[in-house]
């Protein structure tokens, strides 16, 4: 038999996970902070809880996706102490800091926390491309299998339950420093009236083609072996950005995004390090903790 799933939270993400959970026939709790967000799956068949205690009075599992850290706790402390023994699938999007504290404060409850990240907007959960990191209770990953492979893609980064909010923001980060360098190449020719649009089309391909070079800086990076043959040195990836920034202060387009880019790159070769591969400026980014 399967237990009640209770979702609280039924945003545009929590709808869309509670509404998998109602499309594979699962008995779905829902409950929601604005109450008429629980209309629509309510008339599919969900229990629509009035109350956090209504909710999570059952004994199934309890999926969290809420706004952020703070909302977290501010719709669960007040029930924490009932939650003995259940299990709590976090996926509100937090820092890992905040994943480790919500395990910490859930094992002082005796509560099984497994933490989340969803890779996917929500029109994409349950179908082709939908991913989601988990991290914190192998136990709880295994046990509710079942229910997390509705949504897309099940991946467990170990019982830290900081690692799945890891790989999530640094996924972001590579993706948003990588829209903000195309927000800069259409603002260059753009200031000659080249569309955004038909720069997309050149950008995509480019880019693309590309990441195919990851595996080679990641091999450079894991080695620490920036003298290695066939490396793109410091001195020539200053000259081409040299030339990109000058470009855009010619065009009138800002150099706000380059500039750290510019910067880490010329501060490796003030250090002496010109000759080397220009994926040493990963030195100057990783962790020293
Ligand atoms: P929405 O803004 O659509 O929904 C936010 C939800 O949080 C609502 O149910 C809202 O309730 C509730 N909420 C906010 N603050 C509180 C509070 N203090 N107490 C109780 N409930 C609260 O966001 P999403 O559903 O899109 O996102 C939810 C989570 O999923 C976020 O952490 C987000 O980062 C993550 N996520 C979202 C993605 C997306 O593409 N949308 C992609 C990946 C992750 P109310 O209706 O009452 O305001």
């Amino acid at each position: 038999m399967t237990c009640n799933t209770t979702f609280l939270g039924l945003g545009a993400m929590g709808g869309a996970l509670a509404t998998a959970s109602l499309d594979a026939d699962r008995p779905t709790i829902v409950w929601n902070r604005t109450p008429h967000r629980t209309q629509r799956l309510a008339g599919r068949g969900a229990t629509d809880a009035s109350t956090v205690e209504e909710a999570v009075a059952g004994d199934g599992v309890i999926v969290a996706c809420l706004l952020d850290h703070r909302s977290v706790h501010d719709v669960l402390d007040p029930v924490a102490a009932r939650l003995s023994g259940r299990t709590l699938v976090n996926l509100t999007t937090t820092t890992p800091s905040e994943a480790r504290e919500l395990a910490t404060w859930a094992a002082g409850f005796g509560i099984d926390y497994l933490d989340g990240a969803i890779m996917a907007v929500p029109a994409m959960i349950g179908g082709p491309g939908s991913a989601l990191f988990y991290s914190g209770s192998a136990i709880a990953f295994e046990n509710h299998r079942a229910l997390l492979d509705l949504w897309g893609e099940s991946t467990y980064f170990g019982t830290d339950a900081g690692m799945a909010s890891l790989y999530d923001l640094a996924l972001l980060a590579g993706m948003y420093t990588m829209f903000a360098g195309f927000r800069q190449g259409a603002a260059m020719v753009g200031s000659e009236g080249v569309s955004a649009t038909d720069f997309a089309t050149r950008a995509a391909p480019f880019l693309a083609a590309m990441t195919g070079s990851f595996a080679s800086t990641a091999a450079i990076i894991d080695a620490r072996d920036y003298a290695g043959e066939g490396q793109q040195s410091l001195e020539f990836t200053r000259s081409a950005l040299d030339a990109i920034v000058q470009a855009s202060i010619d065009q009138g387009v800002s150099i706000e995004v380059l500039r750290p880019v510019h910067d880490l790159v010329r501060r490796q070769i003030t250090a002496g390090y010109g000759p080397q591969g220009s994926d040493r400026v990963f030195e100057e980014m990783r962790s020293t903790r």
